[in-house]
C-alpha cells in the first residue's frame, strides 16, 4: 500500500538529507511578510501529481512561510570554479523542501529560491527579486518546449518584502524543480572537504539517482564519469542549435543531470556571432557563445579530477582512465550538434561534406550580421525577404549546394519541409520581448504581456500565426542587450 496522500498531492521524501551530514544544513526557510501568488504552473503541477487548486489555497509552502507534509527542508553544500577561481558556495539563498514522488514514480526536487539567509549565505540577503525570478519562469519553461533539458519553474510568489540592489525591487521566490541539485561543484566540494567514503557516498548516490543502469557495471565510477560527460555533450549541442548563452557556466552551475540549471544572465542570441556575450560580468568572454563547448570542457575535466580517488586504486592509471574519457567530449559534442544542425537543414542522412555545408552558411550568416532564428525559418518557409544575407551572390551559390545536397537523398520535399519545422522553433524568448514582459509585471503589476509570451513559448514548433510577431527582430540600439547578475 501506498502513502495516504493529502489534498495537495505532496507526496515528499528526503533522500538527499540521508547523505553524510557535511552534504547539507537542515534549516527551515525564512518566513516573509505577505505572500502572494504570481504565477503557477498548473501543467507542470499536474504532471508532478500536484493539485493546483489545492496549491492556491495554500501558498505560504512557495513563500517558506508552510512546510509541506513529509518535507525536511535544508540548505545543500557545494564549491565551484566562478570564472575560474575556485571558493566554496552552496546555497545561499535556496532551500531543498525535498523530493517529489510523482504518481509514475519519478523523483523531483522541490527547491525554493530566494527564501532566506543560510550558513552559505556570505555576503548575501538570501533573497532575489522579483523581475529575475519571472525571468528564470520564462527562460526555463521556454527552454523545457524547446525540448533542451532543464531544471522547471512551478511557481513564483512576491514576499511583499523589498530587496536591496541597485535600486529597491519587489522581493520574491522562485519554486525550482529539477532531476536533481547535484553539480560539478557538489563533487568538488566533495574532493576537496569531504573524506573518500564521502566522495564515494554522494558518486553513489549520485547513480543510484541518475543512472541506475551502470550500478552492476565493472568500473562503476568510470560509468559515471563517461555518463554525465555523453549527457552535457547532448546538452551544449541543443544550447548551441538554438543559441542559447548561459552566461555564467561556473562549475556550480553545470548539473551532473544533465539539465540547464541556475538561469542568471542567460539569454539567446539574435545576430549570429560567435563573440556574442550578454552578461555584463563577463568582461573577457570566457563564456561567450562559441566558447561554451570548450568550457564545458573544461567544467567535465574538474569533474573528472574529483573522481580520481576512485576510478582506480593506481593515481597515474586513474588519471589515464579519466583523460581517455575527457578526450572524447569534444567528438561526442560535435557528433550531436551535427546531427542537430542537419536535421535543421532538411537532411536525412549522412554526407562527409555536410559540416562544411553548415560551416558555410554559418560563415555567411556572421559576415552578413543575419539573425540565427530568423535565418532557419526563412530557409524553412522559402521566406527569402528582409534579409541582406539572401541577396548575396555567396549565399545564391550557397543555395544551389543544399538544393543539389537535398535531392541527393531521395526524400519528399514534404518530408524534409515537416523536418525542418521540428526543429526550427518559430520563436525564441527574444531579450527586448521578455524585458517588455517584465517591465510590464514588475513596473506596473500587469502580467498579461508575460502570459501571452509565455502561451507563444509553449509550443514552439507549432509555427502558429500568433507566434508570427515574436519573429521581429528588436529595433536597432547603439548598445548591446546587457544582462546582469546580482540578481
Ligand atoms: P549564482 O551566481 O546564482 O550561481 O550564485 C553563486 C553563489 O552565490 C551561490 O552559492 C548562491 O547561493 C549565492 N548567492 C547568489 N545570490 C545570493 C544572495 N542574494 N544571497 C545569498 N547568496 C547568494
Ligand atoms: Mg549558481
Amino acid at each position: 500500500m501506498g502513502k495516504v496522500l493529502n489534498k495537495t498531492g505532496w507526496n515528499l521524501d528526503n533522500s538527499y538529507s540521508r547523505l553524510p551530514n557535511v552534504f547539507y544544513t537542515q534549516l527551515n526557510p525564512t518566513p516573509v511578510i505577505s505572500p502572494n501568488l504570481i504565477i503557477l504552473n498548473e501543467m507542470l503541477a499536474k504532471s508532478l501529481g500536484l493539485n493546483s487548486k489545492a496549491l492556491r489555497s495554500k501558498i505560504g509552502i512557495f513563500a517558506g512561510s508552510d512546510i509541506p507534509d513529509g518535507s525536511l527542508p535544508l540548505a545543500q553544500a557545494y564549491a565551484g570554479h566562478q570564472f575560474g577561481h575556485f571558493t566554496m558556495l552552496g546555497d545561499g539563498r535556496a532551500i531543498l523542501l525535498g523530493e517529489q514522488i510523482t504518481p509514475q514514480g519519478t523523483r523531483y526536487d522541490i527547491q525554493l529560491k530566494g527564501s532566506g539567509r543560510t550558513p552559505y549565505s556570505r555576503g548575501g540577503d538570501g533573497r532575489a527579486a522579483l523581475g529575475p525570478m519571472l525571468r528564470e519562469y520564462i527562460i526555463s519553461e521556454a527552454m523545457h518546449a524547446l525540448g533542451i533539458p532543464t531544471t522547471r519553474s512551478l511557481a513564483v510568489v512576491t514576499t511583499g518584502e523589498v530587496v536591496i540592489r541597485e535600486t529597491d525591487l519587489p522581493g520574491a521566490i522562485l519554486t525550482r524543480v529539477a532531476s536533481s541539485h547535484i553539480r560539478v561543484g557538489t563533487f568538488q566540494y566533495a574532493s576537496v572537504w569531504g573524506t573518500t567514503e564521502e566522495l564515494k557516498a554522494l558518486a553513489d548516490y549520485t547513480i543510484h539517482r541518475h543512472f541506475p543502469e551502470i550500478d552492476q557495471v565493472e568500473n562503476r565510477y568510470l560509468s559515471l564519469l563517461r555518463e554525465v560527460i555523453k549527457r552535457q555533450a547532448s546538452l551544449i549541442a541543443k544550447w548551441q542549435l538554438v543559441g542559447f548563452i548561459h552566461g555564467v557556466m561556473n562549475t556550480d552551475n553545470m548539473a551532473i543531470s544533465g539539465e540547464t540549471i541556475d538561469y542568471g544572465p542567460c539569454a539567446f542570441m539574435d545576430t549570429y556571432d560567435l563573440a556574442t556575450v550578454f552578461s555584463s560580468i563577463d568582461r573577457h568572454g570566457r563564456y561567450a557563445y562559441g566558447n561554451q563547448p570548450s568550457i564545458a570542457g573544461w567544467n567535465l575535466a574538474r569533474f573528472a579530477e574529483t573522481l580520481l580517488p576512485l576510478l582506480h586504486e593506481n593515481a597515474e592509471r586513474a588519471v589515464n582512465l579519466a583523460q581517455d574519457e575527457i578526450s572524447r567530449f569534444m567528438d561526442l559534442y560535435k557528433k550531436n550538434w551535427l546531427a542537430g544542425m542537419r536535421a535543421k537543414l532538411g537532411l536525412f542522412n549522412e554526407e562527409k561534406e555536410d559540416e562544411s555545408l553548415m560551416d558555410e552558411l554559418l560563415t555567411l550568416m556572421e559576415k552578413n550580421r543575419a539573425d540565427y532564428t530568423n535565418t532557419f525559418l526563412a530557409l524553412t518557409f522559402d521566406r527569402y525577404k528582409n534579409m541582406d544575407l539572401f541577396v548575396t551572390k555567396e549565399y545564391a551559390e550557397w543555395q544551389l549546394r543544399w538544393q543539389a545536397r537535398l535531392k541527393r537523398q531521395k526524400k519528399s520535399t514534404e518530408a524534409v519541409k515537416k523536418l525542418m519545422r521540428e526543429r526550427n522553433p518559430a520563436l525564441i524568448p527574444r531579450n527586448h520581448r521578455v524585458e517588455e514582459a517584465l517591465e510590464a509585471a514588475v513596473e506596473r503589476g500587469d502580467y498579461r504581456v508575460m502570459e501571452k509570451l509565455l502561451h507563444a513559448l509553449s509550443n514552439p514548433y507549432a509555427h502558429s500565426a500568433e507566434q508570427a510577431e515574436y519573429a521581429t527582430l528588436p529595433p536597432p540600439s547603439a548598445c548591446q542587450y546587457k544582462t546582469y547578475c546580482g540578481t
